[in-house]
């Protein structure tokens, strides 16, 4: 048997990155950016006004009351026609760039308000004042955002603010579903006596785009070789990465493991000393001068997707370039006894709430491995070591997010 952590470093071992390519800003969030982006230009690109006031030389103002000159406004968007001279100032607004001559603002607040003539001010003003320097916010030259440093809202806007239309990031990969079984259908279709709707078509292909992946939904096949490697062979031409739920257990009609070698992919069959999850088929093939994994995922709704977010979930992001490919993992408190056996690795479902500073984690209920409604009520799996004994209200525990939405509070939008 594997560790969780000897399968997964290697099936990480064989990940080569997807090829890298340019895109529009607006379709770069959620990517990793491919290259370090360096900037080309200052931010900001010139000394610019924080405040809407007057432009002034600091020296010419007092403790008390001044009148100065004044010589006319600046708007953002325009560059004053003249310099601050001595005694003399310019009405500036927010983001214009400040004059020759004037060293700081002062604020409309401090002075009475005028634009014309003259305008009297108050108070001593610092050199400096409401004044953003050139280049205070990003140097050019410098690495404002390394390579595998996720895409986010402020990211891009950042990339634009530096006059980028593009990024690059690595193609997303195209990620085939095929579920196994002759009990399984897809949802649409009337069900024949023994038979069940599928789930892990729907979850996988909800994982895959949550990993940034491009989901393939390839349907089912039955539990025969010929079908299943006849579905194999269109996945492996058809996508980037082939996932399939099923049929990788010892029962008589698990073919997958065959079909994988029959295929010609590398065939390795692994048990990896984990609760939910233990069997996993992995394999490569060389197809065209692409290597294409094809994880063989088992059956069981939860094993399936427990087994995505350990092996395939990593897999895609470090193929996508991500700095960071694995899900966070969490400190927090045992809410109560979770008492699973030791000997494998357990991956236990478990919401979790706040207690002041700390996050506290609560079973969902059953962690039968095919109940997947205590897999939708949980924010994330709580992981106890294969040796560790079961944890006890009040321990210290690990918890691996799967849904950051905790931090919104309580949710009361599930039925039970
Ligand atoms: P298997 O890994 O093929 O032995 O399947 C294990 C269990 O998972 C069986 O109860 C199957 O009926 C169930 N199962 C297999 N595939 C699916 C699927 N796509 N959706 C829901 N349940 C499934
Ligand atoms: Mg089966």
């Amino acid at each position: 048997m594997l560790t969780v952590d000897e399968a997964q470093a290697r099936i990480l071992a064989t990940v080569v990155p997807m090829g890298i390519e340019s895109v529009p800003l607006a379709e770069a969030y959620g990517r990793f950016l491919a290259a370090d982006l360096t900037a080309s230009v200052d931010l900001p690109p010139w000394d610019n006004s924080a405040m809407d006031g007057y432009a002034v030389r600091a020296a010419d103002t007092t403790d008390g009351e001044v009148v100065l000159t004044l010589l006319g406004t600046v708007g953002a968007g325009s560059v004053a026609a003249g310099r601050v001279e001595p005694g003399a100032a310019i009405g500036i607004m927010t983001g214009a760039p400040v004059p020759a001559g004037a060293d700081a603002v002062v604020i409309v607040e401090d002075t009475d308000g005028s634009r014309a003539g003259s305008v009297r001010m108050r108070g001593r003003a610092r050199p400096g004042q409401h004044v953003r320097r050139r280049g205070e916010d990003v140097r050019s030259g410098s690495v404002v955002l390394l390579a595998g440093a996720k895409l986010t809202p402020a990211a891009v806007g950042l990339a634009s603010s530096l006059g980028r239309t593009s990024l690059d990031v690595r193609r997303r990969p195209i990620v085939a579903v095929l579920s196994t079984g002759d009990e399984v259908v897809p949802p649409g279709m009337a069900l024949q006596p023994g038979q069940i709707w599928s789930s892990n078509n729907a979850s996988l292909v909800g994982q895959i785009l949550e990993a940034g992946g491009v989901p393939l939904d390839l349907g089912n096949t039955p539990d025969r070789l010929e079908d299943t490697i006849a579905a194999l062979a269109r996945a492996v031409e058809a996508a980037d990465v082939v996932v399939t739920t099923g049929g990788v257990s010892v029962g008589a009609f698990d073919v997958v493991k065959e079909a994988h070698a029959a295929v010609g992919a590398t065939a390795e069959f692994w048990k990896v000393r984990m609760k939910p999850g233990k069997p996993l088929a992995f394999g490569r093939i060389e197809n065209g001068g692409r290597s294409v994994p094809l994880f063989g995922l088992p059956g069981n709704p939860v094993s399936c997707m427990v087994n995505f977010a350990q092996f395939v979930r990593p897999w895609l992001r470090t193929a996508l370039g991500d700095a960071r490919p694995f899900l966070p993992v969490v400190e927090a408190i045992a809410g109560e006894t979770f008492d699973e056996a030791p000997g494998r690795a357990r991956l236990i479902r478990v919401r979790l709430s706040r207690d002041g500073d700390r996050i506290v984690a609560f079973s969902t209920g059953s962690q039968s491995s095919g109940v997947l409604t205590s897999m939708v009520r949980a924010h994330g799996l709580l992981l106890v070591g294969a040796d560790a004994p079961p944890p006890r209200g009040g321990d210290p525990v690990r918890v691996q997010i799967l849904d950051p939405s905790f931090l919104d509070g309580e949710s009361a939008a599930y039925g039970w």
